[in-house]
C-alpha cells in the first residue's frame, strides 16, 4: 500500500511541477505577453500549453506502463499496468488532440486569422510543428486501431508491432518541444526537468527491455533442459541456468520468454512458472493454443532461452489468512501449481478446486496427488466426463458454497479462462468473500 501510494505520488509530483511552473510563470511573464485575465486569446494559448506539457508527460507515462519496468510491475503487477495504460492512452489522445486545437485557436483569434490559415501558416512556415503533426497522427491511428473491436481483429504480434511506432511519434515531437514550446525555450529549469524526464524514462526502458534480460542471459546461461508432455495438448519445458538461486522468483510469478531457435526467436510469450520456487529449474507448463505454443513441443534441449522477468504480483507474499481456497480452470494451474508447495509450508489451511473438461486434460495430476498427501485439499470437477465418479459439471456458486463451506473465511487465488473468472468473482462476491481478500492472474496482457 505504502508502495502504490509513494508511485501515485511520484507520478502526481511530476505532473504537479508541470502545472506549478506554468501557474507562476503566468503571474510573473507570460512568454507571448499580455496578462491572463483579461485575453481570451491568452487563455486559450495557456490552456493548450499545458494541454500539450500534460500531453507530452503522460505519453512519458505511458512508455513507462508498457516498459515491463520493473519497479513499477512489482508493485501494480503487468495485467494491471496494461489495463491501466489503456485509459492513460486516452489522456494522451485528448490532451495531445486538444494542444493544437486550443494553440491554433488562440494565434488566430490573437492575429484576426482564419483557423484554419493559421493552422496551415503553423505547418508550413513553423519549425518542427509538421513532424509533430504527423507524429501526433501516428498516436491517432495507433489510438483507433487499440479500440477493442478492431484490437481484437488481430493477431497479437500485428497488434504489438502497431504500438512499435509510439516510439518514432514520440521522438518526432521532441524537436518540437524543445524549440517551439516557449517554457522549455524561455526557461532552462524547466528545460532540465525536461531533459530529466525523457532521460530517466529512457533509462528505464534501455534498462528492463534491453539490457536486464541481455545481462540475466549472459549470467544464467538460460538453456532449455528437456521437454516432457504433460498433458492433452499441454507441454512442460524445463529450463536450467548458471547460478539459479540468484535468479529471485517467487512461485506464482510468471516469465516472458524468447527461444533463440529458428521459428522461435522473433516472439516474446509471457508462461508461468509451474514449479515451486525453490526448485534448481524453470518450468513453463504450455498448453497449446496457437501457432507459437503449437510448436513448443517441437524445442530441442540446449535452445538458449532469453528471459525478461519474473514480473507479476499474484504471489504467496500476498497472503494474510490462515486458511487459503485456489480455484484453477484448465492451464491456469499453472501458478496455483507453484504456489502450493509455499503455502503447505507455511501450514496454511489450503483447498484446491481444480475445473478440467475431461480426465485427460487434468495437468501435474500426479504431483498434485502427491500434495494431498502433505495437507493439500484437491477436488477436481469435470465438465465433460459423464461417467467421472467425483464432481462434475462446472464451479457455480452452489458448488463452491457445498464444497468449500467456510469460503468466506479464506483467501482466494484464481485463475482460468476469462468466462470462467468472471463467474466466480461473482459467486465469490455473493458468498461474502471480500473483495480484497480474492486475488486472480489473468493470461491475458
Ligand atoms: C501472465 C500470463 C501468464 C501466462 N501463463 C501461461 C501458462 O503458464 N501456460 C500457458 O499455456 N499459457 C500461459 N499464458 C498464455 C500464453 O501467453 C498464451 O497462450 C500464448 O502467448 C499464446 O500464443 P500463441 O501464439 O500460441 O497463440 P495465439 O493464438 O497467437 O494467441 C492467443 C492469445 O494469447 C495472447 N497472446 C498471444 N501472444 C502473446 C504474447 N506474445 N504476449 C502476451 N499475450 C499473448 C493473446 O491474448 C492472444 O489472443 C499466460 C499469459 C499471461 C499474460
Amino acid at each position: 500500500m505504502i508502495k502504490k501510494t509513494g508511485v501515485y505520488l511520484l507520478a502526481l509530483a511530476g505532473a504537479g511541477i508541470i502545472l506549478a511552473f506554468v501557474g507562476q510563470n503566468l503571474f510573473v511573464v507570460s512568454p507571448v505577453g499580455g496578462t491572463i485575465a483579461s485575453d481570451v486569446s491568452l487563455q486559450l494559448l495557456t490552456a493548450g500549453r499545458i494541454a500539450a506539457l500534460l500531453g507530452a508527460y503522460v505519453l512519458l507515462l505511458q512508455l513507462l506502463l508498457i516498459g515491463r519496468v520493473r519497479w513499477i510491475e512489482q508493485v501494480f503487477g503487468l495485467d494491471r499496468l496494461s489495463r491501466a495504460h489503456h485509459y492513460n492512452g486516452l489522456a494522451v489522445l485528448v490532451l495531445l488532440m486538444l494542444h493544437p486545437v486550443l494553440v491554433t485557436f488562440g494565434y488566430s483569434l490573437r492575429d484576426d486569422v482564419p483557423f484554419f490559415e493559421q493552422e496551415l501558416d503553423f505547418l508550413r512556415n513553423w519549425e518542427d510543428v509538421l513532424s509533430a503533426a504527423i507524429g501526433l497522427s501516428l498516436l491517432i491511428i495507433i489510438g483507433i486501431l487499440s479500440i477493442g473491436f478492431i484490437r481484437r481483429r488481430f493477431r497479437y504480434e500485428l497488434w504489438y508491432g502497431i504500438h512499435l511506432p509510439l516510439y518514432i511519434a514520440v521522438a518526432l515531437a521532441i524537436g518540437h518541444q524543445f524549440e517551439v514550446g516557449s517554457d522549455l525555450t524561455l526557461n532552462n529549469y524547466f528545460r532540465f526537468y525536461w531533459y530529466f524526464l525523457y532521460g530517466f524514462v529512457a533509462v528505464n526502458l534501455l534498462w528492463y527491455r534491453l539490457l536486464r534480460p541481455i545481462l540475466h542471459a549472459l549470467r544464467h546461461d538460460f538453456r532449455v533442459d528437456r521437454i516432457e508432455a504433460e498433458a492433452e495438448d499441454v507441454t512442460s519445458v524445463y529450463i536450467t541456468g548458471r547460478n539459479l538461486a540468484r535468479f529471485r522468483r517467487r512461485p506464482g510469478q510468471f516469465l516472458i520468454v524468447r527461444f533463440l531457435a529458428r521459428g522461435f526467436w522473433r516472439e516474446a510469450h509471457p508462461f508461468s512458472l509451474s514449479c515451486p520456487a525453490e526448485a534448481n529449474y524453470l518450468r513453463l507448463s504450455i498448453k497449446r493454443l496457437g501457432d507459437f505454443t503449437g510448436k513448443i513441443p517441437r524445442l530441442v534441449p540446449g535452445t538458449r532461452v532469453i528471459i525478461e522477468g519474473p514480473n507479476g504480483v499474484f504471489t504467496p507474499g500476498r497472503c494474510k489468512r490462515e486458511k487459503v481456497l485456489l480455484i484453477a480452470g484448465g492451464i491456469g494451474i499453472t501458478p496455483l501449481r507453484a504456489m502450493a508447495d509455499e503455502l503447505l509450508q507455511q501450514d496454511r489451511d489450503v483447498t484446491l478446486l481444480y475445473g478440467n473438461r475431461k480426465q485427460n486434460g487434468i495437468v501435474f495430476e500426479r504431483e498434485l496427488a502427491a500434495l494431498s498427501e502433505k495437507g493439500l485439499r484437491v477436488v477436481h470437477i469435470l465438465s465433460d466426463e459423464p461417467d467421472y465418479p467425483g464432481e462434475k459439471g462446472v464451479l457455480t456458486q452452489e458448488a463452491i458454497a457445498r464444497l468449500v463451506p467456510d469460503v468466506a473465511d479464506r483467501e482466494v487465488f484464481l485463475c482460468g479462462p476469462p468466462k470462467m473468472m468472471q463467474g466466480i468473482l461473482k459467486s465469490l462476491h455473493a458468498l461474502n468473500v471480500p473483495r480484497r481478500h480474492v486475488y486472480y492472474e489473468r493470461f491475458a496482457l
